[in-house]
């Protein structure tokens, strides 16, 4: 038995190999009954269940490892202690008296509840029998042995229930930790996670060990010889530290370990679904203590449990930031979101949409077509047909252009622009619209085609000339009208293909068209094979991003000015016309009328005399009574032309008074010069026209008054006037008349005269 328990002492305190320790303590055994021995102990090693043996006062003298671990004692201290140590007062004396009245023939079966030294009581099966040297073998099952998969299961099942609860990382982390110590009360838990870096490892969770060895460990490296969880994490692998004052991974933490009453720590790496580690689930004990196969299982489920919790808490996280990122986008943009969920079809819309549109948040339902309200009736079919047609379909991509209702009533145009998100099947599972409001560059965009369209189309020549008289645009009038190509006439300027606009007549226009902003004009267009045309031109001045125009719209005036021309000949013929006889084909009364008026202020400016006859025929009446009154008008024709005939001067003037009067009107021309006039006529008259005869009355004015000459003569004066000259030819003639006919009779006007002057021609009566 000597030899025994010193195997027994050998085998429980594992120092040095067999051989040395037999060398030591059982020198002189047979070979043969060593081997045996060595055996036994062997086998006794390596029950699974608890066994010791004791004396009769029970103290121990042996045990293996499942029994020291049961017991809660470092490996090779039990030996010499009293099992009584680990039973309940109340229980002691019945067990003694129970266990010491075995003999051979009867085992002792029964449950006790053993103490444990810092983790409470611990229920166990017990068989005892007596061994034949009257010491007592006991073996001992921890009935929580049997419970240890049922509260295995029931932490996993709680860790699992909080994370479905949707717990926070570190309560759940927590509540695993502490499931796994109050299944085992020898243990004390750890959990430390990954930092982003991958160097470092920070604290998770660790509610049972002391703050000030939590913080020590905080933010410890990864990497060989960082104790059992940084070596781990290091590594990837389990690492089981069965006593950390005598690991080298732990000679930095030695100390720290022993202050807190840590003594081994078993380690697994907490590993992700896609290898990587995410920290480390560790074991502690209070005393020096290796794992039991059941232990590495747990642990490593414990790691795995912790492993979901940190993945989802991870995809959870990212989800929430990505989902915080994607809101925030949203909410910043300036342009509407349509954020369309096609599974559920629901529809979001961001804040710049309402504030676009100017309607209030929530005026829009949910509902997937809810939209469509504001959407102009008559685009609404087209809209919600090309919608479905690119959901329906393959696309990942859709756009459109709509009107869409504001809350102030009027219409805008919106191009909405999306992205169709599609699953690996192609169904379609959101789509992302931007809503711009284009109404404004939709209204450009209109005017921009609308003139372009005028300025291509139109008849009239445009050109946009810069300060210096250059071309920097011109439409294709103005090409067709200049007759130069485009790229030439693009290079030239204003006043080569309008030679009347020199330098200074351009310099002088530019400054007027920036004073009054638009000047029109008639001017002409050279163009390139020289031909000259009129046009017409009407300039605006104009300021397009910060730079001066002048923009001239040139309109071909030809036609017009043909028409004018014309015009004006005709005019010219009617004027002719109405102040010509039609008989005669001299001028009428109405142009004497005129005439007179225009030579009696010629004659007060130049301070002249004008002489006027009167003629009339004699005893026309007979003449026509006689020969005929066709023969009468014929005999006007010749008379007129015989006086027309006989007056010698330029300025000499005949007309038809009405009917066989006539009027000669002489300017420049004294009383006695008009005597002479008027005797020369009536003597051709008398040779010429037999048997006809005209007496003629003058009447003449010399206006050589200098004060006359500076009056200045109202309308009214002149004709009162003229009415006078006339009135006196006219008794002239009534006098000549009186006087026999064919004669010569003058009238001074009073005034104007120095006296009356009556000459009678040689032949006249006096
Ligand atoms: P006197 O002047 O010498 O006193 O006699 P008279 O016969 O000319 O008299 P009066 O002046 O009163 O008559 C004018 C006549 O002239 C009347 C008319 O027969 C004739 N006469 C006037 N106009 C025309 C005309 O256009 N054609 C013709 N054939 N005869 C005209
Ligand atoms: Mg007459
Ligand atoms: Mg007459």
């Amino acid at each position: 038995m000597n030899v025994l328990k010193g195997l027994w002492d050998r085998s429980l305190s594992r120092s040095g190999g067999p051989d040395a320790v037999m060398e030591r303590r059982g020198g002189g055994l047979p070979q043969g009954r060593w081997d045996q021995a060595k055996d036994l102990i062997d086998l006794f090693d390596h029950q699974p269940k608890g066994c010791l043996i004791l004396d009769q006062s029970l103290k121990v003298l042996g045990a293996n490892p499942p029994a020291e671990k049961l017991l809660g004692v470092k490996a090779g201290t039990l030996v010499g202690r009293s099992f009584k140590e680990w039973i309940e007062e109340p229980q002691r004396a019945a067990f003694s008296q129970d266990l010491l009245g075995m003999n051979g023939d009867r085992d002792y079966r029964g449950s006790l509840t053993l103490l444990l030294t810092d983790s409470g009581s611990l229920e166990v099966d017990i068989t005892g029998y007596r061994l034949t040297s009257g010491h007592l073998a006991l073996s001992l099952r921890g009935l929580k042995e049997g419970a240890k998969t049922r509260d295995f299961l029931h932490s996993h099942f709680h860790a699992l229930q909080l994370l479905i609860k949707g717990s926070s990382l570190k309560e759940i982390l927590h509540g695993l930790v502490l499931d796994v110590e109050s299944s085992n009360a020898q243990m004390l838990c750890s959990i430390l996670l990954m930092d982003p870096e991958g160097e470092h490892l920070l604290l998770g969770a660790a509610p049972s060990l002391p703050d000030f060895y939590n913080e020590a460990v905080d933010g410890i490296a990864i990497g060989e010889g960082q104790g059992s969880c940084g070596t781990a994490a290091a590594r990837g692998q389990r690492v089981i530290v069965e006593d950390i004052q005598e690991h080298p991974y732990w000679l930095r933490y030695r100390d720290l370990a022993s202050k807190a009453g840590l003594a081994a720590c078993w380690s697994e790496p907490i590993v992700s679904s896609k290898g990587s580690i995410l920290g480390t689930f560790a074991i502690y004990h209070r005393t020096p203590t290796p794992p039991l196969l059941e232990d590495l299982k747990a642990i490593k489920a414990f790691a795995g449990i912790a492993a979901i919790a940190i993945e989802k808490n991870q995809a959870l996280e990212s989800l929430e930031r990505s989902e915080e990122r994607y809101a925030l986008a949203m909410e910043a943009l300036s342009c509407g979101i349509r954020d369309w969920d096609l599974t559920a079809q629901r529809v979001q819309w961001n804040t710049a949409f309402y504030t676009l549109f100017g309607y209030a948040k929530g005026d829009f339902t949910e509902a997937a077509w809810s939209f469509t309200r504001a959407v102009h009736p008559e685009d609404v079919e087209a809209l919600k047909g090309s919608l479905k047609a690119a959901i329906e379909g393959q696309d990942l991509e859709w756009q459109s252009t709509y009107r869409f209702l504001r809350q102030s009533g009027d219409w805008a145009v919106v191009h909405e622009k999306a992205l169709i998100r599609r699953d690996d099947k192609g169904l379609p599972l959101r789509l992302i619209g931007v809503l711009d409001d284009v109404t404004e560059e939709h209204q450009l965009k209109k005017i921009l085609e609308l003139s372009q369209f005028a300025m291509k189309t139109v008849r009239d020549a445009i050109y946009w000339i810069r300060q210096d008289g250059r071309f920097v645009y011109v439409n294709d009038a103005a090409v067709r009208a200049s007759g130069y190509p485009r790229d030439e006439l693009m290079t030239m300027s204003l006043s080569m293909i309008d030679p009347s606009i020199t330098p200074q007549i351009w310099e002088d226009l530019w400054a007027t068209l920036k004073k009054r902003g638009s000047i029109a004009l008639e001017s002409v267009t050279q163009m390139k094979d020289g031909h000259v045309f009129p046009v017409e031109v009407v300039a605006n001045f104009m300021i397009f991003e910060e730079e001066e125009f002048a923009v001239g719209v040139v309109r071909d005036i030809s036609d017009r000015k043909k028409i004018e021309m014309e015009m004006e000949g005709y005019r010219r013929e009617l004027e002719k016309m109405i102040r010509l006889d039609h008989l005669t084909q001299i001028a009428n009364r109405r142009a004497l009328e005129e005439r007179l008026e225009d030579e009696w202020r010629r004659a007060h400016r130049e301070a002249s005399s004008l002489s006027l006859l009167m003629i009339d025929i004699d005893r026309f009446k007979d003449f026509n009574d006689h020969f005929g009154h066709l023969e009468g008008d014929a005999m006007l024709l010749k008379l007129a032309e015989v006086l027309k005939a006989g007056l010698g001067r330029a300025g000499d003037f005949v007309a038809r008074y009405g009917g066989e009067e006539f009027v000669v009107l002489l300017p420049k021309t004294l009383g006695d010069q008009a005597m002479h006039v008027a005797e020369s006529l009536r003597s051709k008259v008398e040779a010429l026209l037999e048997p006809i005869t005209v007496s003629i009355g003058i009447s003449s004015t010399l206006i050589g008054s200098q004060a006359l000459q500076l009056e200045v003569f109202s309308m009214a004066r002149v004709k009162s006037e003229v009415r006078e000259l006339i009135a006196s030819a006219d008794e002239a003639l009534y006098k000549a008349k009186a006087n026999g006919r064919n004669c010569i009779m003058m009238e001074a006007i009073a005034g104007h005269l120095s006296a009356d002057q009556e000459r009678s021609p040689p032949g006249a009566a006096a």
